[in-house]
């Protein structure tokens, strides 16, 4: 049986607290010392929000958790029951977070289902969270087995993604899209990848155009020297735009991923959202705040867990850095997770004003309306939901004309939507709808994956982004990340072989920008 939290009351009323911290709540974390699970207090101190964590062994540790108060209590309002999966793999026997599977006390299903194919990968990337034993290829039997047991839970899914390592390297990585995209039940497949072989196979990105397979691109940054300090050394700004160029041309729908470090590549958060403006063929953009965990990320250069970039921060830094584009006010938490792990904005396209021009859907449509479009998923909803919600914003509008900057143009916009997306005269196949959603909407968000030291409990409980395992388990995210991916048995072996395939090109190109001053 699980036990409670127990906290010595001098724990909490530390000297501090009488002086300028207030307390929020009980929580439990990790010790960064020994990995053991302790407990712990939130506190509210400056206009930012502290966990402090008392270890039997280690002491007293203090972790930042978010860069701004308003924004962490409010998040605490956006808490939506979850949507539980058609069946569970484990029981709930030791408690969390060892029964993980998912067990029946997991509060939410797979918006996000990952299988990592390989462990393979052509860099060696500083800030990789996973040690690359480059030992381990997951055989198509295996594939199909997870497959299957994520459909057994779902039932259908918006999503699924082949991650690694670096997947594009797995012998059979096309053959495992094959099978994927065959399945009815899925209605997108997306690779994770760090973009060489997009970058210098073409033919590659004709393959994933051809299957309708979406490419989440690894892109911290535009300019080498914060690059060479995530990635390792190369050039990895030429061959970025080069993977973005190609997947451009072959018209491959993309996400750029960037992971943010405070102090090394957080002053150009900017760009990346300018980036997601300016190209069509990319449709989102997720940031993820850098986690100091893992092989390489706990090793990470030198960081203080009292000054590391938090969901808010890095919407603060969208505000000054878009000149005005956006702000704080139009991101939310997403309600499907727990609200400490993901915020996020929609942007409506103005079409009249050509591809840059896009308006936070937060600016023209109620709370209530929004959340629901949100309500446990992660992508944009095509269903009746939907057009509901539209339909909904469409008369607001009409009723509070005026009151809303450039409420003309956003009125014709949600027309267009409506007619393109729900024709009055047939209906379209989902996939059709969703790609012409997908060329009205776009998408920012912040995922924040926890370390050592941001640890909480209650927010695995609530995680909806789970590893897919051959054996039928789901294993939430950060869960798997900090108490079970080192036993994994798939990556036993012995330390294998790197395969250097794509890395040559990136040295090359290294070697001739160092020489040219970058
Ligand atoms: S994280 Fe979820 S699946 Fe894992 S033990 Fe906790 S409640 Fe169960
Ligand atoms: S490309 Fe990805 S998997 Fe490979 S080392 Fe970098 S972060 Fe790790
Ligand atoms: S992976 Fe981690 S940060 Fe992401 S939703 Fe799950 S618990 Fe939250």
């Amino acid at each position: 049986m699980m036990k409670l939290p127990i906290l010595e009351p001098k724990f909490v009323f530390t000297p501090d607290a009488t002086s300028s911290e207030v307390f929020h709540s009980f929580t439990k974390g990790m010790c960064p010392q020994c990995r053991q699970l302790c407990d712990g207090v939130r506190l509210i101190r400056e206009g930012k929000v502290f966990m402090r964590k008392q270890c039997p062994t280690h002491g007293q540790s203090e972790v930042l958790i978010s860069g701004d108060s308003a924004w962490f209590l409010r998040s605490l309002t956006y808490i939506t029951t979850g949507s539980i999966p058609l069946k569970h793999s484990t029981k709930v026997d030791a408690g969390c977070p060892n029964d993980c599977g998912l067990c029946a006390d997991h509060e939410q299903h797979s918006c996000l289902p990952i299988i990592e194919i390989t462990n393979h990968c052509n860099l060696e990337c500083p800030i990789c969270i996973v040690q690359n034993k480059n030992n381990y290829n997951m055989t198509l039997d295996e594939f199909r087995a997870t497959v299957d047991g994520l459909v057994e839970k779902e039932g259908t899914l918006e999503a699924m993604n082949l991650s690694g390592g670096e997947p594009t390297l797995h012998p059979d990585f096309l053959r495992m899209l094959d099978i994927a995209v065959a399945r009815k039940e899925i209605s997108r497949v997306s690779i994770s990848t760090n973009g060489l072989r997009c970058a210098t196979d073409e033919d590659f990105c004709k393959e994933l155009a051809a299957r309708n397979v979406y490419v989440s691109l690894q892109l911290d940054a535009l300019s080498n020297p914060s690059l060479r300090v995530l990635r390792g050394g190369g050039d990895h700004q030429k061959m970025k735009m080069r993977a973005l160029d190609n997947l451009e041309k072959h018209g491959v729908r993309t996400t750029i991923v960037s992971t943010v470090a405070k102090g090394v590549n957080d002053d150009q958060i900017g760009e990346c959202v300018k980036l997601l403006y300016e190209r069509d063929f990319i449709l989102s953009l997720m940031f993820q705040p850098a986690s100091y965990t893992g092989y390489g990320g706990a090793h990470f250069a030198k960081h203080d867990p009292m000054n590391t970039l938090t969901i808010p921060d890095v919407v603060r830094c969208m505000e000054e850095q878009t000149d005005g584009l956006l702000s704080k006010s139009d991101f939310l938490p997403l309600p499907c997770s727990h609200p400490s792990c993901f915020g996020l904005t929609y942007l409506l396209r103005d079409e009249a004003a050509g591809a840059k021009k896009f308006t936070p859907f937060p600016r023209f449509i109620d709370l209530e309306t929004y959340l629901e479009i949100l309500a446990n998923r992660g992508t944009i909803r095509t269903d009746e939901s939907f057009e509901a919600a539209v339909r909904k914003a469409i008369d607001d509008m009409w009723t509070s004309a005026g009151s809303i900057p450039d409420s003309d143009k956003i009125l014709h916009q949600l027309k267009r939507a409506i007619t393109v997306m729900y024709p009055p005269d047939h209906a379209l196949e989902l996939q059709e709808r969703m790609r012409i959603g997908e060329g009205l909407v776009k998408t920012i968000f912040i995922h924040a994956f926890m370390d050592e030291h941001t640890f909480e409990i209650d927010r695995i409980k609530k995680c909806c982004t789970h590893y897919a395992m051959p054996d039928g388990k789901l294993m939430p995210g950060c869960a798997y990340n900090m108490f079970y991916r080192h036993k994994d048995p798939r990556y036993a072996a012995d330390m294998g072989k790197a395969q250097i395939w794509g890395r040559n090109d990136l040295v090359k190109l290294g070697a001739k920008s160092d020489s040219s001053g970058h």
